[in-house]
């Protein structure tokens, strides 16, 4: 048994996620290789001081720092050979690529694990996170996407041997254009211990500064609510839910956020939660550990004067 890990590169650095894909792949096999796609070589260098990789295997070419999914959908495809499973963080990076894999390889690929059961049985969620269903699969090859919130993130530590693959790069109809990135002093939002999100309960975008400024004063991350995104509060890089991140911080705090199954599907792993609701039978003060039930304002003002 031996597993391939397609590992996901953000300006050279590994993301969170695929360290989550080492962890999960270990729990497969011994043997876990690591298959990179960079337009620096110098990146592999940076992924063999995984622990527990074995080889990593890189494909370099100066358009891979922005790798269509046609073209490493192709080039992984090929490279699955001799190897039992492909696992990859779950991100939208992977959620290009993956199902490609699959339809090239003719196999189903199994998205979002959150436990691995046996070499062959995962735990994954459906319903938005409501039933957690447990999936044999009877493929030769099996594809999985790991949460990164379900496993821990292999630290470094290790030093795998590195192979260059000369790959043959297929033609791609789509082409990398532009990329427009949110720029945050504040941690990421699908890494962050803490975060505070606010939703529709501010009321509007000026009020939702202060779910901006106490995030300044608690060193967190802000997230929000669908609703919160909809209503033009802030941008839908910060939308926490089915539709959004999935995130498991140590703290989440929920202000004015009711808790619909589609939001609690995006945070409901996070270790203590916080509600400021003035509605104590909103979803989000059931599940919560610690409730703040009043006006969010007084709430968030009180604690910004602390
Ligand atoms: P509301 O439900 O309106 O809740 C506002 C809360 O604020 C209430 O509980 C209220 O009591 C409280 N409040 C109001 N004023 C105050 C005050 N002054 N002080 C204290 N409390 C106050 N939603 C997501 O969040 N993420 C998703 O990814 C997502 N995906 C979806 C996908 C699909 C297919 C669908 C159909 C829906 C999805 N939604 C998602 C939307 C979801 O169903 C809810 O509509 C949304 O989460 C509600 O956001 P909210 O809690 O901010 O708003």
């Amino acid at each position: 048994m031996s597993v391939l890990v397609l590992i996901e590169l953000n300006n050279g650095n590994i993301s969170a996620n695929s360290r989550a894909a080492v962890t999960a792949a270990l729990k497969l096999s011994g043997t876990v290789d690591a298959l990179v796609l960079t337009d620096n070589p110098n990146n592999s260098n940076t992924v063999a001081k995984i622990s527990g990789i074995n080889k990593v295997k890189f494909v370099a070419d100066d358009s891979f720092e922005h790798v269509s999914s046609e073209v490493a959908s192709s080039i992984i495809a090929n490279q699955m050979g001799g190897y039992n499973y492909l696992v990859s963080g779950s991100s939208t990076f992977s959620k290009n690529i993956v199902p490609r894999v699959g339809a090239i390889l003719d196999v189903q690929p199994i998205s979002d694990v959150c436990e691995i059961k046996s070499n062959n049985t995962f735990v994954r969620p459906l319903y938005a996170g409501n039933i957690m269903a447990t999936v044999e699969s009877l493929d030769s090859v099996i594809l999985l996407t790991v949460r990164s919130t379900s496993f821990d993130h292999a630290e470094d530590g290790g030093s795998a041997s590195i192979e260059e693959i000369s790959a043959e790069i297929p033609q791609s109809d789509s082409s990398f254009i532009s990329i427009q990135e949110s720029q945050s002093e504040r941690p990421d939002l699908t890494t962050a211990e803490r975060i505070i999100s606010g939703g529709r309960g501010l009321g509007s975008k000026e009020n939702f500064a202060i779910i901006e400024q106490l995030a300044d004063k608690l060193g967190a991350a802000v997230g929000a609510s669908r609703a919160a995104v909809d209503a033009g509060f802030i941008s839908n890089d910060y939308q926490v839910g089915q539709t959004g991140k999935v995130v498991a911080p140590k703290i989440y705090m929920a202000v004015g956020i009711s808790g619909a199954i589609q939001h609690l599907a995006g945070m409901k792993d996070s270790q203590v939660i916080v509600a400021i609701n003035n509605d104590p039978d909103a979803p989000m003060c059931r599940m919560a550990d610690l409730v703040w039930q009043g006006d969010l304002f007084e709430a968030v003002d009180e604690m910004l004067q602390s």
